[in-house]
């Protein structure tokens, strides 16, 4: 038995990956209070909760797989640095192993999401493929030949800061004009509170949430009920978006680029437009090299099988 754990600021979830398929999902919260060797042990706890749900105890446990923010060496299993919860170099998957006595990895979250919408999600027919999580920031992971690609010390894969406009917008990485400042939600979201100040006289307004202000769909409602400045701002963001992929798919050619996150939601709304960006704009053809854009099919739990695969691909 396989356990997944993914680890996020505020809860860890856990499950085993049976026959292809998570069992009970069980969760813990974390905080940045509790120090290192509290969050560590709780992981432990929470593997062996999981195995238990999944009808086995401990002993059943072949190897836990965890999804971690922040910057991992999966060659070791440390956790390099994960600045929200102050952690530097600690050695989570040691730590673990040594409480459980059963091997343990740890890699990327995002790159855990990426191996798990490859292998179980939008992915499972293809090779080769891209995961692009569209959140308050771009995350993605590369898979190639089936196998995670994580670069040298696994430091690779940062999709969201490939810089698509020189001296463009600040980034949080202290770089400017990074792919995820025109790309994510919080992009898209930026752009359409612009569109509105720019436009009052637009129908965006009538689109915006509860609160007034404007979400990530609204630019989408608006441009779909014949909106000029939604519909700007949604060729825009696409052609943000379209950009990175270009760029992405050119260097790298996998089968399927998938697209998950919150924007995802739009659907064909958002992936129509964007394979008309995108496949003229590819050096190799797409009737020579056929490629997709498809949306991301397993959502918050891409993680969780990621994180499992990735420790089943490590004791193969
Ligand atoms: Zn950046």
């Amino acid at each position: 038995m396989i356990v997944g754990i993914d680890l996020g600021g505020m809860s860890a979830k856990a499950a085993c990956l049976e026959n292809g398929k998570l069992t009970k999902i069980v969760r813990v919260e974390t905080s940045a209070q509790a120090s290192y060797a509290e969050t560590a042990h709780a992981l432990a706890v929470l593997a062996v909760r999981a195995a238990q749900e999944a009808g086995v105890g401990r002993d059943g446990i072949d190897a836990v797989g965890i999804g971690s923010p922040g910057i991992i060496d999966s060659g070791t299993g440390n956790v390099v640095l994960w600045s929200n919860f102050g952690w530097e170099d600690v050695p989570l998957a040691q730590s673990i192993a040594e409480e459980l006595q059963k091997p343990v990895f740890v890699t990327n979250d995002a790159n855990a999401a990426a191996l798990g919408e490859a292998k179980y999600g939008a992915g499972k027919n293809y090779r080769n493929s891209i995961l692009i999580t569209l959140g308050t920031g771009v995350g993605g992971g590369i898979v190639i030949e089936g196998n995670l690609f994580e670069g040298y010390k696994s430091a690779g894969t940062e999709i969201g800061h490939m810089i698509i406009r020189q001296d463009g917008e600040m980034c949080t990485c202290g770089r400017r004009g990074c792919f995820e400042r025109y790309a994510s939600a919080s992009a898209l979201i930026r752009m359409t509170e612009r569109a509105m100040r720019a436009h009052p006289e637009s129908r965006l307004k009538e689109f915006v949430k509860e609160d007034g202000t404007a979400g990530g769909k609204t630019a989408f409602l608006a441009a779909a009920a014949g909106d000029l400045a939604g519909q700007d701002v949604v060729a825009e963001y696409i052609a943000n978006l379209g950009e990175g992929i270009a760029n992405l798919v050119n260097i790298l050619r996998p089968e399927a680029v998938l697209i998950g996150g919150g924007v995802s939601n739009e659907g064909e709304n958002l992936l129509r437009p964007l394979r008309a960006y995108v496949y003229p704009r590819l050096y190799a053809p797409v009737r020579y090299a056929p490629f997709e854009i498809l949306r991301a099919t397993l959502g918050n739990d891409a993680g969780l099988y990621g994180a499992a695969e990735y420790a089943r691909s490590r004791i193969l």
